[in-house]
């Protein structure tokens, strides 16, 4: 009796059609998917989410002293440029602590569908619009406030919703 794995009725050409269309689909799939942000860190290869260290971890939804994380840490070194990660319209200045210290400074993003708040930077302006990967701003000094830390910039959706698949 014929099996239908080793079965000859399908001819090879057909598995061959098969099987590029399986991979056409698996390219077009992982890009919707992937990366719609631009990268956020000049310095940077590629966004990177900040790991774990003495401070806590860079994720989405980590603990954060009784609360949670509602935004994810962009690897990025004090000083560096960073760069808007879509088109849109700077909003106003979003600051992360309000105390005034020395990284507290950011710019609420809008545009292309998104809407975001990006701390730690010294932002090139505070209104007006940017083009994706332009530079919007300089990272400040988190070693200073946090030492050791894996200096990153906070990003986080204005309604609080997970950030990470944009990246
Ligand atoms: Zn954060």
């Amino acid at each position: 009796m014929l099996s239908p794995f080793t079965g000859t009725a399908e001819p090879s050409r057909h598995r061959k059609m098969q099987r590029v269309t399986a991979v056409i689909l698996a390219l077009v799939i992982s890009t919707a998917a992937a990366a719609q942000w631009a990268k956020i860190c000049s310095s940077e290869s590629a966004n990177k989410v900040r790991g774990c260290d003495s401070q806590g971890c860079g994720g989405y939804n980590y603990p954060r002293g009784g609360k949670k994380h509602r935004g994810v840490d962009v690897v990025c070194e004090d000083g560096t440029v960073v760069l808007a990660p879509f088109t849109g319209r700077l909003l106003r200045q979003a600051k992360p602590y309000g105390n005034g210290n020395a990284i507290d400074d950011g710019v609420q993003l809008a545009g292309s569908g998104f809407c975001i708040k990006m701390f730690y930077i010294k932002p090139v302006k505070y209104s007006g619009s940017i083009k994706k990967g332009e530079k919007i701003g300089i990272l400040l000094p988190l070693q200073k406030v946090y030492r050791g830390i894996i200096s990153h910039v906070h990003i986080q959706n204005c309604d609080l919703t997970d950030p990470t698949p944009y990246l």
